[in-house]
């Protein structure tokens, strides 16, 4: 059976790995950290059903608890809307670490090999095609090289221009941030909801979390887009957090992290000759409110169904094709208009959201759209839309901004549908220059 490598113990990559080796193939997985310190030291959210949706069983229980629940604040802070919270248990918190070690537990199961601490240091190739990867100046030969190293992958910017691959994020594609837990303090009553987000925290573009999470520690995020977040200006978010949130002290439960979180819509080429890429290497979150783990977990899937479907030997672009036709028709082109809506959130004044906040437009049930509950969709009545408009309308300068921002998202939108679903190679690179034209044009204000 074919060989294949996967680079980084990103979960989609794992997941693949596993479902390749158990169904015979050659599986290599090569992470550069020390086993124990994969992934993250703390806990985020996923829809519980990605186990199911992936054939696999769940991590034990101790690695998983309730999701909180969110309240959004408006930039004045006079406003604030809830989350309706979806059923207990649909959406939980899980142990980043523990879900990486389960994973990979079943992969190793399955008979792939997994190598901590060893970093793949560039691509090989011959001509065109990737055959492999350097680790430790000694060269692994592969028939399918996986990415799935994540965000900043470096190996991205290898692959031959012709394949469409970026190799960067661009300009708003990176939520900048810092991440800590500190001690709760235990004479403040504990918050209804637990969890608060303010958008455009203190004016800045992106968001502040506090939320005291299942763990009684305080989970503090601030992030930046398109800009770096500043040490003084992190200071000054913590402060403002600590004056509305007694229960957020000063004494750390483990040390802060600065991270990056992919905000942007997914990757115009995401396989080349002898490569493929899965999750944040390819930007596969959920601009906005992120949703990697089950993004790159159900991309890892896609891969392999499409591979063992169709009998994939050779492991060219061409043959790979079938898995983006599939990713984007699934989530990338919806991904595409969400970023859309970022991009007019991002530059839009702070004074239109507080009104948008406090206007009545926006209720609490409306809220449920950012909630993953798929058996109570919200849902409009004509009535509730007219009165919606309403109230817009007393803003017509919003609405007029809305509804071309609204219209650019469905243009990009219909581009990204536009994908050839047969690989041929001048069509797909026709439609990735439309593709990501019309993502440069957005980003421009265009
Ligand atoms: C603060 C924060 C909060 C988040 N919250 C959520 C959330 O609530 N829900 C959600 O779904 N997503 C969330 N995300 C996003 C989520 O982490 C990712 O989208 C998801 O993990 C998919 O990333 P990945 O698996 O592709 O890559 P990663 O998780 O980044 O994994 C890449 C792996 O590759 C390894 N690697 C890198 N380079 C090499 C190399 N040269 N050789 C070998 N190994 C290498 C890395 O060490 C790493 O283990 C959050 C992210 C951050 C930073």
């Amino acid at each position: 059976m074919a060989k294949i490598v996967v680079i980084g113990m990103g979960q989609g990559g794992v997941l693949a790995g596993g479902m390749l080796a158990k169904a015979g193939f050659d599986v290599a997985i090569y992470e550069k950290s020390p086993k124990g310190a994969v992934s993250h030291d703390w806990h985020d959210d996923i829809r519980f059903d990605i186990f199911e949706i992936c054939g696999i069983a769940p991590p034990s229980r101790e690695n998983y608890t309730q999701k909180s629940k969110w309240l959004f604040v408006s930039p004045d802070e006079k406003n604030s809307l809830k989350v309706p919270p979806a059923k207990p248990m649909e959406e939980v918190s899980v142990s980043r670490r523990g879900l990486s070690d389960h994973l990979v537990n079943i992969a190793v199961e399955n008979g792939a090999k997994v190598f901590y601490d060893t970093p793949v240091d560039s691509l090989v190739l011959e001509g065109d095609r990737v055959v492999g990867v350097k680790v430790d100046d000694e060269v692994i030969s592969a028939d399918l090289v996986i990415d799935a190293s994540g965000l900043n992958s470096p190996f991205r910017g290898q692959i031959p221009a012709k394949f469409g691959v970026p190799a960067d994020s661009g300009k708003n594609g990176i939520m900048r941030g810092w991440r800590g837990f500190f001690v709760r303090n235990e004479e403040a009553p504990t918050p209804d909801p637990e969890s608060t987000l303010y958008i455009k925290h203190l004016d800045g573009v992106g968001i502040s979390w506090c939320n005291l999470n299942d763990r009684n520690e305080v989970d503090v995020l601030i992030g930046r887009i398109g800009e770096k977040l500043t040490e003084e200006e992190q200071r000054s978010c913590l402060e403002a957090l600590r004056k509305n949130h007694p229960i957020l002290t000063d004494k750390m439960v483990k040390e802060g992290k600065w991270v990056d979180i992919g905000v942007r819509c997914t990757a115009g080429g995401l396989v080349a000759d002898g490569y493929a890429l899965v999750g944040d290497s390819a930007f596969m979150t959920m601009p906005i409110m992120g949703s990697g783990i089950e993004a790159s977990m159900k991309a890892g899937k896609w891969l392999v169904e499409h591979i063992l479907e169709e009998g994939v030997k050779d492991f060219s672009a061409e043959n790979l094709w079938g898995y983006q036709v599939k990713y984007f028709d699934e989530l990338g082109a919806d991904y595409v208009f969400i970023d859309v809506v970022k991009r007019w959130a991002l530059n839009i004044d702070p004074k239109e959201i507080n009104w948008l906040f406090g206007c009545g437009a926006v209720t609490n049930d409306d809220m449920a759209l950012l909630s993953t509950d798929t058996e109570n969709p919200v849902k409009l009545g004509v009535g509730d839309i007219l009165k919606k408009v309403g109230i817009l309308l007393k803003n017509p300068r919003l609405i007029g901004q809305a509804i071309k921002w609204l219209l650019r998202g469905l243009r990009a939108k219909s581009v990204a549908n536009g994908m050839p679903e047969k690989y041929d190679m001048r069509k797909v690179q026709k439609w990735q220059k439309k593709y990501d034209d019309v993502i440069a044009k957005i980003e421009r204000g265009e």
